[in-house]
């Protein structure tokens, strides 16, 4: 677990071999954080009412008769800010999670784990509902703790079992929002207007997401972070000195040591009272230096912020900042490193709009029949067998005629097929394509054809005709 560039003290590096959520007999090291109060936890708490209204009010966004967003992994279909990308446009779903990917890259570069501690929604759930509720029902730390080791009385029961049930209700609630997002509400909201026995299989995600959720914040709690999450264990390589993360300043905190009344201090501002280590959810010592366990929470900070309020010292001793910032007092946010990462994110964004704004509604592949030569027809006209396939590549139904382009002639379609394509569907068949001898002045003509829906013209592509050598 060891991550380079690491903000620390001293030599001691003897914690990075222990982890911090296993005891040292194997058993799992339960937390009991204490409460967060302060200024960051305030800020935390409005960001958190903001981002989960946005994260429930979303699903219900329509935009041209389409979810907003729409990640329907089986299918897969999505919809990214109204722009559909069905299976087709698989290219357009590469490049957008490589420009993701990038952009991930290039935030924490410079913001450290801003998204962890404000936006993930492991984070926010477990810290700003699920905990919330456990105080609410069980109170801080120190009566966790006892209610725990305490035998199962009423008081006991009647507090687990009310903890524990909202811990369902919201689980529920959280499953039902992931499905908003994979299926759609239209999609979701059949389970309460349709018998549930049409809908098993849709009873059954829910069911089995709740569980999952249940699971998760109920008893895995912090180890998503620092044992699941892979974000957590790439820090190490997307980090560097001059990236912002909440951090200790060793160099003003050290060496630390009590207050003792009535006697000049000779040590640094951290008094040792172990507050920041006492709120940590991770169960961390910040003054050990950057780990892969901080989640960047800014518990810590308020913490010792509220310590340094009350002994009188300058507020900030853990706060956000970089290990160059602490050692040499100077920051550099702009680095080779992020422009390099800005210059092949603008590339990537560029690719990426021009590909969205050139894109097609349909996608036609039409191609000579192999092994088919031209047929001479006694009225002149000169007769090519082709076959082909069209993509929708819209989420909505589709009407197309083909029509040529610029040259008279007419296309007969083998067994009249009918060309209305579903939603991302595909139609193919077979079709002939009949040009007046004249049209063609040489062996091989390039014909350009269209695809209309009723006079909107969707797609132009081209193909090739073989007529007899003049
Ligand atoms: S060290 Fe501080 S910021 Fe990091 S997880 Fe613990 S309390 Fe949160
Ligand atoms: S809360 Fe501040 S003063 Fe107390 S131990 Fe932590 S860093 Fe030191």
């Amino acid at each position: 677990m060891k991550i380079p560039n690491q903000l620390i003290s001293d030599s001691d590096e003897s914690f990075r071999d222990h982890f911090s959520a296993v005891t040292e007999d194997g058993k799992r090291n339960w937390f009991y954080p204490q409460k967060p109060t302060g200024k960051w936890h305030t800020r935390r708490v409005w960001f958190t009412v903001a981002i989960l209204t946005l994260l429930f009010v979303t699903p219900f966004i329509t935009f041209n008769d389409q979810p907003l967003l729409l990640f329907n992994v089986l299918e897969r279909k999505f919809i990214i800010f109204g722009i559909f990308i069905g299976p087709q446009d698989y290219w357009l779903f590469g490049l957008t999670m490589l420009s993701f990917m990038v952009f991930i890259v290039l935030f924490t570069t410079i913001f450290g784990r801003l998204w962890c501690g404000w936006a993930c929604p492991q984070t926010v759930f477990m810290e700003m509902v699920f905990r919330k509720i456990e105080y609410a029902i069980e109170g801080n730390a120190t009566k966790q703790k006892l209610l725990n080791k305490a035998p199962w009385n009423t008081e006991k029961i009647v507090r687990k079992t009310a903890k524990y049930a909202a811990f369902l209700i919201v689980s529920f609630l959280i499953a039902n929002l992931l499905l908003a997002y994979v299926l759609g509400v239209d999609e979701l909201s059949k389970i309460i207007r349709e018998p549930i026995s049409e809908h098993i299989p849709l009873f059954s995600g829910i069911i089995a997401f709740t569980a999952i959720f249940y699971f998760n914040f109920a008893w895995l709690r912090d180890q998503a972070c620092t044992v699941v999450c892979p974000y957590g264990r790439l820090q190490g390589v997307l980090m560097d000195r001059n990236t912002i993360n909440v951090a200790y300043d060793y160099e003003r905190g050290e060496p630390r040591g009590k207050i003792h009344k009535n006697q000049e201090r000779t040590e640094g501002d951290c008094i040792n009272c172990h507050q920041c280590v006492a709120v940590c959810p991770t169960g961390i010592d910040i003054r050990n230096g950057l780990q892969m366990e901080c989640v960047n929470c800014t518990a810590c900070i308020d913490a010792c912020d509220n310590i340094m309020d009350k002994v009188g010292f300058e507020k900030g001793l853990i706060r956000y900042t970089s290990e160059n910032a602490i050692v040499k007092k100077t920051n550099k946010l702009i680095t080779t490193r992020v422009v390099g990462a800005m210059v092949m994110l603008v590339l990537l964004w560029s690719v990426l709009g021009f590909m969205v704004v050139s894109r097609t509604d349909t996608q036609t592949m039409l191609l000579r029949a192999p092994g088919s030569q031209y047929i001479e027809n006694s009225d002149r006209s000169i007769t090519n067998l082709y076959t082909f396939k069209i993509f929708n590549k819209t989420n909505q139904t589709i009407n197309p005629t083909i029509r040529l382009e610029g040259v008279s002639g007419k296309l007969i379609f083998a067994g009249k097929p009918n060309l209305a394509l579903d939603p991302a569907g595909m139609v193919e068949g077979t079709v002939f394509i009949v040009v007046p001898a004249e049209a063609l002045k040489k062996r091989k003509t390039t014909l350009t054809l269209s695809v209309f829906q009723g006079n909107e013209k969707l797609e132009e592509f081209e193909t090739t005709f073989i007529a007899p050598e003049k």
